[in-house]
């Protein structure tokens, strides 16, 4: 019998217990409840495949799905059906690492969660036999995921080896092939209410700033000295001694840094107290860095006043209307672009809660819908970073 998929609605404070609950062990093999809970889970697990498809070729379903808190998750796995009754993780034999997953209780929805990506599991067949089985890649992460299921941990559960927040996948937004506008990156607001936000607010990540710094000339070297390959490709991009702007230039110490190796450089920043303290830097190192209270996507400058403008930990932070803004009027101010933005691949703990993360194939696809040319994109902190120079065709 094919039964409805349970689902849990993060917005409410009302939803089906049997979810977020510990199942309990099968003990009696022939019992009823058993015997309909494996015909049940295959038949809406065979419904589920036939409506949904398995792209991965790795696809399942687990017995609270369908209302039944009993450990028991049914997973196809290229051609196989396995049905884990009562699994347990016996060995892991491979590396931690990051998967995208989604879940049918959860269905807009992904997360990144780390699991091992090679695990034995011991569990009971159908008939009560005990079987072991190795899963690796894909595979163990669906059985995994399944797992969690029966612990009654759903994607954004305090799940020990969890990185991310849910976020609504770029694809499920198109629609008639046009550049989807809002609602994608990882859905801080949603984590805010449930009280699970683990990063830093932007308000306690400036004031850190604020408290660390008082040797300016060598907080300048500092920034530059860690963020060396963006101050190389933007050097790459821009004549010796050219003019270079910065968007939401926060504590100034590029543009400073810019302008202390001989470029001519101005930079906008709209938020009062972060400018305040880029001008002190800028005063402090001696520099003549021009600045203009703007926001990204108004800036006051000239047509082509510039050479190249510039940005990071900006871009990621806006909605997608204003970015498609902030970058065509870069490009209007600037023959080239060079950004810097986090993906979502980044590592948590350097999130500061304001970012909406997008793959590097999204924000590749970004560039593109945008029309833009593609100069050079190039990948930085394992992946968690990814540096792109664009200019108009
Ligand atoms: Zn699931």
């Amino acid at each position: 019998m094919i039964r409805d998929i349970v689902t849990y609605d993060i917005h409410s404070d009302d939803n089906p217990k049997v979810l977020t609950e510990k199942t309990r062990p099968v003990t009696d093999f022939t019992a009823e409840e058993t015997v309909n809970c494996i015909r049940d889970l295959n038949d809406t697990l065979d419904d589920l495949i036939l409506r949904e498809g398995n792209k991965r070729g790795a696809i399942g379903l687990s017995a609270t799905q369908i209302g039944v808190d009993l450990a028991m998750s049914a997973v196809t796995l290229g051609d196989k059906r396995y049905m884990l009754i009562n699994p347990e993780i016996t060995e892991k034999k491979g590396k931690d690492r990051l998967f995208r997953i989604g879940c049918f209780s959860l269905y807009e929805y992904r997360a990144m969660v780390r699991y091992n990506d090679d695990i034995v599991v011991h569990y009971n067949d159908v008939d009560g036999s005990d079987l072991y089985d190795e899963f690796t890649g894909d595979r163990s992460c669906v059985v995994q995921h399944e797992m969690d299921h029966l612990e009654g941990k759903l994607l954004f559960a305090d799940l020990p080896n969890r990185e991310a927040d849910l976020f609504v996948p770029r694809e499920a937004e198109y629609k008639d092939g046009k550049v989807p506008l809002k609602n994608h990156g990882r859905v801080f607001e949603q984590r805010r209410k449930l009280g699970k936000i683990n990063v830093l607010s932007p308000e306690v990540y400036y004031s850190s700033l604020f408290n660390d710094y008082s040797d300016y000339v060598a907080y300048v070297e500092k920034c530059a000295n860690e963020r060396k390959t963006l101050v190389e490709l933007i050097k790459e991009y821009t004549p010796e001694g050219g003019k270079i702007a910065e968007a939401g230039c926060g504590t100034g110490a590029l543009s400073v840094y810019f302008a202390k190796n001989g470029y001519n450089v101005c930079c906008s920043e709209s938020d009062p107290d972060m400018m305040a303290l880029a001008v002190s830097v800028n005063a402090q190192n001696g520099t003549d860095v021009g600045f203009f209270n703007d926001p990204v996507d108004a800036l006051e400058f000239e047509d082509g006043a510039f050479d190249t403008i510039f940005s990071y930990e900006v871009l990621e932070t806006l909605e997608d209307e204003v970015l498609a803004k902030a970058v065509a009027e870069g490009l209007r101010v600037a023959k080239r672009y060079v950004f810097m933005v986090p993906t979502i691949e980044i590592a948590a703990n350097t999130l500061k809660g304001n970012e909406r993360l997008r793959t590097s194939a999204e924000w590749l696809e970004f560039i593109n819908l945008q029309g833009y040319r593609l100069l050079r994109a190039k990948e930085i902190d394992n992946g968690g970073n990814v540096i792109y120079v664009i200019e108009k065709p």
